[in-house]
């Protein structure tokens, strides 16, 4: 009883509380400090643990995600090991469509990359209480009221970053009617440096299981984890289709497994909660970003989206704090007309319209031609920074040589 008195009457008092170090919440406390930097002392970033820590990830960051970091003044490509993937294999059947670009995105390990953002973020001002988990939250007329482990907090605004299984998650979606929940499994297998993955810098995205009911794809990723080659394998199923039987996901994993006749090692399951124009993402006072808010339901692209989230909340955050009106009315308008919702709009309307027939082989057939005809009008999108050696492992990539 002391001790609660004593936690109230010595309450730290904050303008912004962002739950969640990950890419989300890094980049809304990112975002923040660029509009301001004496946005570093206004806000605060509850973590529940330390990195770098684990999470479970294919790692690969798009273009978008790559853009986001470069306007915030980070200088690609970052200084870490990373696969860059300039050539992404979307294979139906025994039909491939090419999408080229230099890179499509990149393959870092996810435990370094959030390990790296959280120490930028760090160094750049930012105070990030680690080991912290929130356990309860309440609002109210002038605030919110935070309870961690280890301290109360009251602040005026309160940011969801913590993922598509956090607190916040949980408490809006009591308030909506329907679960938008991906499902994925994931495994790692060492690989060989010279595997054509790294040589030709390319990433598989196996659609074939759409026979089997899959509403989604399994994937094959080059990777270095501290610096050594893996191979980053797993399925991914959207399920925004509810009314189709389920698909039996560790089956297709391992039957993809046993077509490269790669033992299958430890898989480790995650959820992905994705994004749909009709979800909520604000009450007043608690703005959501990341998983939280919802992700890309076509491919289970996270990442990106994540960083990009950080740019309307940022502009959200800093607005209500000057008009002094936290009601949040105007956040779903801002991400709508942001670049992550544009993003996501676009990936939503294709998974909802694709994901509803892409059990019909006819419909695939379909797609892969009208793909293979885009592909050859549109040309790849341009060199986004000078390619760079000695990044790819702890040896130089052999494509380098
Ligand atoms: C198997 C798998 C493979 C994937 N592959 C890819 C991929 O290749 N490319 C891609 O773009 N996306 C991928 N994703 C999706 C991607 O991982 C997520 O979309 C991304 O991590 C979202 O970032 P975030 O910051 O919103 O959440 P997270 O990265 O989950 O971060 C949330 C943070 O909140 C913290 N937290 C949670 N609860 C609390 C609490 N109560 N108090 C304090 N802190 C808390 C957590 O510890 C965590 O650090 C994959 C996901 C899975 C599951």
């Amino acid at each position: 009883m002391l001790e609660f008195v004593l936690s109230y009457l010595f309450m730290k008092m904050v303008d912004v509380i962002i739950v969640g170090a990950g890419p989300a919440g890094l980049s809304v406390a990112l975002h923040l400090i660029r509009q301001d930097p004496g946005w570093a002392q206004r806000l605060l970033v509850l973590e529940k643990t330390a990195h770098p820590r684990h999470k479970l990830c294919g790692g690969g960051m798009t273009r978008l995600g790559l853009q986001v970091l470069k306007d915030l003044g980070f200088a690609l490509p970052l200084p870490l090991p990373q696969a860059p993937v300039e050539d992404i294999r979307l294979v139906y059947r025994k039909r491939t469509l090419h999408v080229r670009g230099k890179p499509q995105f990149v393959v870092f390990h996810r435990m370094e990359l959030d390990a790296y953002l959280a120490a930028e973020t760090r160094r750049r001002g930012v105070r990030i209480c680690e080991n912290e988990a929130l356990k309860d939250f309440q609002v109210d007329a002038d605030g919110v009221t935070l309870e961690t482990e280890r301290q109360i907090y009251r602040a005026q605004v309160l940011v969801g970053a913590d993922g598509s299984k956090g607190l916040l998650r949980a408490y809006f979606n009591r308030m909506e009617r329907r679960s938008r929940t991906a499902r994925l499994l994931e495994t790692l297998q060492a690989a060989q440096a010279e595997a054509s993955h790294y040589r030709e810098r390319y990433a598989l995205f196996d659609f074939t299981p759409a026979d089997h009911e899959l509403q989604g794809y399994f994937w094959d990723f080059p990777a270095y984890i501290q610096g050594q080659p893996f191979f980053n394998r797993g399925i991914y199923d959207a399920r925004m289709v509810r009314a189709r039987p389920k698909a039996a996901l560790p089956a297709l994993l391992h039957q993809e497994l046993d077509d490269l006749q790669s033992d299958a090692g430890e898989i480790q399951g995650h959820p992905i909660h994705w994004f749909s124009p009709r979800g909520r993402f604000s009450l007043p006072r608690l703005l959501l970003v990341g998983d939280a808010a919802g992700v890309d339901p076509l491919f289970g692209e996270g990442i990106a989206p994540a960083l990009a989230y950080g740019l309307p909340a940022a502009q959200a955050i800093a607005e209500a704090l000057a008009r002094r009106d936290f009601s949040f009315r105007d956040y779903r308008r801002r991400i709508m007309s942001a670049p992550v919702g544009r993003y996501l709009l676009l990936r939503w309307a294709v998974a909802w319209s694709c994901y509803r027939l892409s059990f019909f082989p006819w419909f695939m057939h379909f797609i892969w031609s009208l793909g293979g005809a885009l592909a050859a009008l549109f040309p790849a999108p341009g060199q986004l920074y000078p390619d760079h050696r000695g990044l790819y492992g702890k040896e130089a990539n052999p494509a380098d040589q």
